[in-house]
């Protein structure tokens, strides 16, 4: 599925794109998150972890398509707000448009869930503390770490002893008893375990939230089944059966209903899911040189635009766009293929894109490239962008979104003068 030379995102060529906006370039195909968001249909409420990628032209694109949004800060409710979202649904009863979700408040989120009303998902019991002075009588969802976790990479496992996140599952009762001296309603239950989890881990998490809902009680009338959807990112990689998935919370669903006597509505909250396989990383490839046995293509982006592979050793397929970008020459032939070390321009040597977990340097068999071709990093679109630094005072690269025919900005390269925007030198 993945192939080593590209042309085209969507309908557009990638040359014609990296002439108009420079290079590195994010480029997300509208087409794949529309689609993706069609793929969990059949879930009550898609609500979007946003800290995937948070461009509000993206927040934009999937609210437009029903889906609702998740927030972990104040930046966030700013975004969502910005997007389009109303704090409120239309009834009373319809889902939360925007939800708060963190371990902890700082003072400028805290504010701006009360003044806009924002309903919360407690992950501490400080939270609920905190909350509750300001606004008793409220309703909240409570996030509870089950005991347990699963993770594509230690990073990422958010369940169990290790983990900071959620309520540990054994204080429930002492939170339920904290939220009522405020007045507080447990309107929703959350669990969260972890980002890249399989249909065996996703399906333990049902067993939990069945026991956790009913020692909460009929107030309840919200579950989340949390994130984590895998996504694939190499050949061999596999999805999990959605319609297998939903069975599993279904029912746990139709119990829970049985048990309360009412109507719960089921929640999922993928990031990457949505958005990882729609975006594109466009680099040029500014300098091939040898070490040794080793080629390196060193190309205009690095960690600073894509920090998953020295994060977590993660693996993007890469392809190569035939041609240089400043000549027209048709490219002709097939190439041969060599292993190459694939870096970008920091002055760290970690800056490497082809490594594995403990950043050992490993090698990806690619075209032979040429200095002023294009170098794409694929399934680029969660935690790529959002996670990128002005590390090395490299401005934030450009975002572009393939619309039909079109490839439209979306958020302006930085300039050098973005760099310095809010330093003094002090005159005192
Ligand atoms: C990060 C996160 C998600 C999304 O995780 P993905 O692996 O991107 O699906 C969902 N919910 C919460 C609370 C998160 O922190």
């Amino acid at each position: 599925m993945f192939s080593p030379t590209r042309t085209h995102i969507g309908s557009v060529a990638v040359r014609d794109i990296a002439k108009q906006f420079g290079t590195p370039t994010y480029v997300y195909d509208e087409a794949t998150i529309v689609k993706k968001i069609n793929d969990l249909k059949v879930f009550d409420v898609t609500r979007f972890a946003q800290k995937a990628n948070s461009n509000i032209a993206i927040l934009d694109l999937v609210r437009r398509n029903g889906v609702l949004v998740d927030a972990v800060s104040a930046g966030e409710i700013h975004r969502a707000l910005t997007a389009g979202f109303k704090p409120h649904g239309a009834t009373k009863d319809a889902p939360h448009p925007i939800v708060y979700t963190s371990d902890i408040f700082d003072r400028e989120a805290l504010e701006l869930v009360l003044k806009h009303d924002l309903h919360v998902n407690c992950g501490s019991p400080d939270m609920i503390e905190q909350y509750g002075r300001r606004k008793p009588g409220g309703n909240i969802t409570l996030r509870i770490n089950p005991g347990f976790g699963h993770g594509h990479s230690q990073k990422t496992n958010t369940g169990g002893e290790q983990s900071k996140h959620g309520i540990w599952h054994e204080q429930l009762n002492e939170v339920l008893v904290l939220a009522d001296r405020h007045g507080l309603t447990v309107t929703g239950l959350h669990l969260h375990i972890g980002s890249g989890t399989d249909l065996e881990h996703l399906s333990q998490v049902c067993g939990s939230m069945e026991t956790l809902a009913k020692q909460v009680g009929r107030t309840l009338t919200t579950i989340s089944a949390g994130g984590g959807l895998p996504t694939i990112y190499k050949a061999g990689d596999t999805y999990v059966d959605v319609a297998k998935y939903y069975d599993l919370w279904n029912a746990s669903r139709q119990r829970l209903e049985k048990e309360f006597g009412h109507k719960l509505t089921l929640e999922l909250e993928p990031g990457r899911y949505l958005v990882a396989e729609s975006g594109f990383l466009v680099a040029e490839i500014r300098a091939i040189k040898q070490m040794g046995k080793n080629t390196f293509y060193l190309l205009d982006a690095g960690f600073n635009n894509l920090a998953r592979p020295i994060l977590y050793g993660s693996h993007h397929p890469m392809s190569i766009v035939p041609g240089p970008l400043d000549s027209n020459e048709p490219q002709h032939g097939t190439r041969p293929m060599v292993d190459a070390v694939v870096g970008g321009p920091l002055c760290e040597s970690g800056d490497i894109f082809t490594q594995g977990e403990g950043g050992f340097v490993i090698t990806r068999n690619l075209p032979q490239a040429q200095v002023g071709e294009l170098l794409v990093l694929e399934c680029a679109g969660a935690y790529g962008f959002a996670m990128g630094s002005n590390y090395n005072s490299k401005p934030l690269a450009a975002e572009v979104l393939v619309r039909g025919d079109k490839a439209l900005q979306i958020r302006a390269r930085q300039s050098l003068e973005d760099l310095t925007r809010g330093e003094t030198i002090p005159t005192a």
